[in-house]
């Protein structure tokens, strides 16, 4: 049977379950697979002409012990997840007119048209169908850099045994994205918007962990968290990659190539697992913004936490790419000791220097590039003029960094992932295209709905959010317990 261990090697294997349910490992380490999974050439040929939800069916069935979720449970979970998605597709693939063998994938069909969306889709009904079957509640928390929210708050809004609770720096998110999460008329999703945040959404980041290393509140409100700690997500952002590659290869000698937006390297991981499980992608591309994080880690061996940058792909304004842990896990040969200094000493003192043998493991197979404010907006103008294309700035970021690493990347097939529809971030296409009419790709029906109706949110300031977000935790708890007994 597949267990799942921390990647700081502190805690006894657990059961596909328990991960998912527990989200962070007793040990505050990250659950992995103890050992991944490999995917044979045969395999691969035979999921040749899979729709997305049949392959990730497939997929996911290498990571999921039958005994914790029967093969027709798993089916259904998979196909009311994607359900909701506008596109038979799930993800289709534009190929760009002005480049040879790109294709943008376009993982924002979902319903609140981001990436995120792609994993909390299946992780949220999971979670609801697992609590559902011992007959639990819990209280979800989640922190936001404005899209991980809005996907949490859809697929949570009216589900049985759940509460969300959604943390957003409320200056460094979109009026749209905020109204994806204010607007829910469900009781148990609760937008909590706070004010001031030093380092955006990795400040709301380390407030959930610290109310998780505090057992007695934890247990009291059985908390656990859907954010991208939570292994369910990457693994089922692993199958975006597979069913990318099937979609655009000739033949299974070919390798491909694959530009990722990246912020906190959950994308990411996932593809690099993929790839480790026998995935024929020969470079996957870390494209950062301003926040050039990742670009440090594959450029100079260095992580380290610095001041934020707000830029115009603000989700992916994020200093701590904390799925590079998962990752470096494998890379070390599941060395959680190592993993453990590691990710103690960078708490401690917010930066690392990888020695030279550890820098050669993890880069192999990497490149990366920060792309500047203004590369990204000319990127958005130049592909809509020259194509009529629209991409919104976290796909521009990943096709800036194609297009500056051309020469190194070759002529392999590549996939450009686009995390976000343009909607979400109108005054960023204001300002790129120059023009104060939106064209028609920058709109979207449910942007507009949410505009004509009420919003229903917690909000306070930084400075007292810790005793804020429990009083209001506490009292929902208790009153939503008190109604339950009630009816
Ligand atoms: C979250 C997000 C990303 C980054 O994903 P990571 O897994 O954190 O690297 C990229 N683009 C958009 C639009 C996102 O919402």
């Amino acid at each position: 049977m597949l267990q799942y261990i921390s990647n700081k090697g502190g805690v006894e294997p657990v059961d596909f379950e328990t991960a998912i349910l527990d989200g962070f490992a007793a040990d505050g380490g990250l659950y992995v697979p103890q050992s991944l999974p490999q995917v044979s050439r045969a395999q691969l040929q035979q999921w040749k002409n899979l729709s997305y939800v049949d392959l990730a069916f497939e997929v996911l069935s290498l990571f999921i012990d039958r005994s914790c979720l029967s093969k027709a449970e798993l089916k259904q979970i998979i196909a009311d997840a994607y359900a909701p998605f506008e596109k038979q597709e799930i993800i289709p693939l534009h190929p760009l007119k002005s480049r040879p063998d790109t294709f943008i994938m376009e993982l924002f069909h979902g319903p609140t048209l981001s990436f995120k969306d792609v994993g909390l889709a299946f992780l949220v009904n999971l979670v609801n169908f697992f609590l559902a079957r011992k007959d639990q509640r819990l209280s979800l928390i989640v922190a936001t850099t404005g899209d991980t929210g809005p996907a949490t708050a859809y697929y949570c809004a009216g589900k049985s045994h759940l509460e969300a609770w959604v943390l957003y720096p409320k200056e460094l998110i979109t009026r749209e994205q905020e109204r994806q999460m204010t607007c829910l008329a469900q009781p148990n999703v609760h937008p909590f918007a706070v004010s001031n945040c030093p380092q955006g959404g990795d400040d709301l980041d380390a407030l959930i962990s610290k109310l998780y290393g505090d057992k007695e509140f934890k247990a009291q409100l059985k908390l656990s968290s859907v954010n991208s700690i939570n292994w369910g997500r990457v693994m089922m952002q692993t199958v975006h990659y597979f069913y990318g590659y099937l979609q655009v290869v000739d033949t299974l000698d070919e390798k491909i190539n694959v530009s990722v937006p990246s912020g906190g390297f959950g994308n990411l991981c996932a593809g690099a697992l993929a790839r480790e499980m026998g995935l024929p992608i020969k470079t996957l591309l870390a494209a950062n913004n301003n926040n050039a994080c990742l670009d440090r880690i594959f450029s100079r061996g260095l992580l380290s936490k610095q001041a934020l940058h707000s830029t115009p792909s603000s989700a992916i304004d994020i200093l701590i790419p904390i799925n590079f842990w998962r990752y470096l896990f494998f890379k070390t040969g599941s060395d959680g000791q190592l993993i453990k200094t590691w990710m103690d000493q960078f708490d401690a003192t917010g930066a690392i220097e990888f020695d030279a043998h550890t820098y050669a493991k993890y880069s192999a197979g990497f490149l990366s590039n920060s792309a500047t404010d203004e590369q990204t907006l000319a990127l958005i103008n130049s592909v809509y003029t020259t194509e009529g294309y629209l991409l919104d700035p976290h796909g521009a970021v990943s096709l800036v960094a194609v297009d500056r690493l051309k020469e190194q990347l070759g002529s392999e097939k590549l996939l450009c992932l686009a995390t976000a529809h343009p909607a979400k971030f109108p005054e960023v296409i204001r300002q790129a295209l120059a023009h104060d009419v939106l064209p028609d790709q920058a709109l979207h029906h449910s942007i507009e709905k949410a505009k004509r109706l009420s919003e229903k949110l917690y909000v306070c300031e930084y400075n007292v959010v810790e005793y804020a977000l429990r009083q209001a935790m506490l009292s929902n708890w208790q009153f939503t317990q008190d109604r339950n007994r009630l009816n």
